[in-house]
């Protein structure tokens, strides 16, 4: 008989502070990982310059975003800064299903709801080298007013103090390593035994 390691597919979380990278390192996770299946969320944020609608987010009314939650079609959902991120159950569930691995890049309020539904799902942290360096990413991004880099910087104040409800954390130091490390972390997450034999397996019987 077979012996086969390669069980149900995983939920992978990533969370970081705004300005850690987590939108980087997906990006070069995309190219570098196709067969990860990458969660597109729903926001009531505007589009930024370069966003494309069903790739970066889908864009929501508040209204719309309203009638998803009341219908039970986000597994998670949070206010961030002003506006309503939040993740589309179903595709995320059928992929699970299919045996695919689907990672969810989202804040640390969203990650929290996720542990009470999907407990057995990995916890990334990813943190910016440094607060300075993580200080002038989110305002060398540029694209928001003075108001919401103040309130983005506080909030990467408030999600940086979750940290300790994570699995795992990477620093982005260097995209590629931030990539390959997040990359050995989902390997050895699929090799761990109680995801592969809750109880001892059949075929070990008689032996
Ligand atoms: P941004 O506006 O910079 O694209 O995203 C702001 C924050 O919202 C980031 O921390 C991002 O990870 C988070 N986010 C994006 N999508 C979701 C989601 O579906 N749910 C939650 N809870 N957070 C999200």
């Amino acid at each position: 008989m077979g012996i086969q390691i390669n069980g149900k597919g995983l939920l992978i979380v990533l969370s970081g502070p705004s300005g850690a990278g987590k939108g980087t390192v997906c990006s070069a996770l995309r190219q570098q990982a196709p067969e990860l299946v990458y969660s597109v969320s729903a926001t009531t944020r505007p589009p930024r310059e370069g966003e494309v609608e069903g790739i970066s987010y889908f864009f929501k009314t508040r209204k719309e975003f309203r009638r998803m939650i009341d219908q039970g079609e986000l597994l998670e959902w949070a206010r961030y800064v002003d506006n309503y991120y939040g993740t589309p159950r179903r595709f995320v569930e059928e992929r699970l299903n299919e045996g695919k691995d689907v990672l969810l890049e989202i804040e640390v309020q969203g990650a929290k709801q996720v542990k009470e539904c999907f407990p057995e799902a990995v916890f990334i942290f990813l943190l910016p080298p440094s607060m300075d360096e993580l200080h002038a990413r989110i305002k060398g991004r540029g694209t928001e007013s003075e108001q919401v880099m103040t309130d983005r910087m506080q909030a990467a104040r408030e999600e940086l103090n979750q940290i300790h409800s994570y699995d795992y954390v990477v620093v982005n130091d260097e995209v590629a390593r931030a990539c390959h490390h997040i990359r050995s972390i989902l390997v050895a997450e699929h090799h761990r035994r109680d995801r592969i034999f809750k109880e001892q397996p059949d075929w070990l019987e008689g032996i």
